[in-house]
């Protein structure tokens, strides 16, 4: 899971949402040259609702929030012939600054290569929301989504994503709306036996230079998603 894909080299927030592009660059080469098998959201999510096994050395790549800058990455996912899934708010497709806008996003929809999922309306926390509201973010971004870009919306990444962020409301309403998928932020590898719900996600930023890329993609870090349930960390 991506964030912030950045120019420069020098932003390195303590969020971790930043990944300079360099540094991208150099973690997609680093799949391709170890021969990870980065597949699609519709192939993992297939696999998983057939329960069947996902192959090892499985790779999905998610961007969240629509940063433009996440357009830099797109001839090197070409390069590759890496497939990804880009998450988008609304509200920031609406005119947000150094966020993409819709005919960015329709560029993207329409190309083979790459994949647009909501990431709700406004970006707010599910769980703290009344459940109109909650409705709203899920079913009112679904909509927006599939009449502008003409294409069916269904996959959701749900805003900050840990265990304080969603709830069986959440789950009952993205299940509702015809969602397939949900994937959190709970950092970890996905299995056969993985909730459709509540895929995990690791987060990549300016901290997984070359030498914990590869732990990562390991899941040599996912003990995090412990601390993430003490601590309901977002
Ligand atoms: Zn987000």
């Amino acid at each position: 899971m991506y964030h912030s894909i950045p120019a420069t080299d020098d932003l390195q927030d303590a969020g971790q949402m930043t990944t300079p592009f360099e540094l991208f660059k150099r973690q997609m080469a680093y799949l391709s040259e170890h021969r990870f098998n980065v597949i699609s959201c519709r192939t993992m999510t297939d696999l998983l609702a057939n329960k069947q096994p996902i192959p090892l050395r499985s790779v999905v790549i998610t961007f969240d929030d629509g940063f433009r800058n996440n357009l830099s990455t797109l001839p090197v996912l070409e390069e590759y012939g890496f497939p990804a899934m880009f998450f988008l708010s609304t509200h920031a497709l609406d005119g947000e600054a150094d966020y993409l806008s819709w005919s960015e996003a329709e560029r993207l929809a329409h190309s083979s290569r790459f994949s647009i999922g909501s990431h709700s309306v406004s970006h707010r926390n599910l769980k703290r929301l009344d459940e109109p509201d909650v409705r709203d973010e899920i079913f009112v971004s679904k909509q927006k989504l599939e009449e502008r870009l003409q294409e069916p919306i269904e996959y959701f990444a749900i805003p900050f994503g840990s265990y304080g962020a969603f709830d069986g409301r959440t789950r009952r309403l993205l299940q509702s709306a015809g969602f397939v998928a949900a994937f959190s932020t709970i950092a970890g590898v996905n299995s056969h036996r993985s909730d459709l719900f509540a895929l995990r996600r690791t987060r990549i930023s300016w901290f997984d230079d070359m030498t914990t890329f590869p732990d990562q993609l390991s899941g040599y870090y996912d003990w995090y998603r412990w601390w993430q349930k003490m601590s309901k960390s977002l």
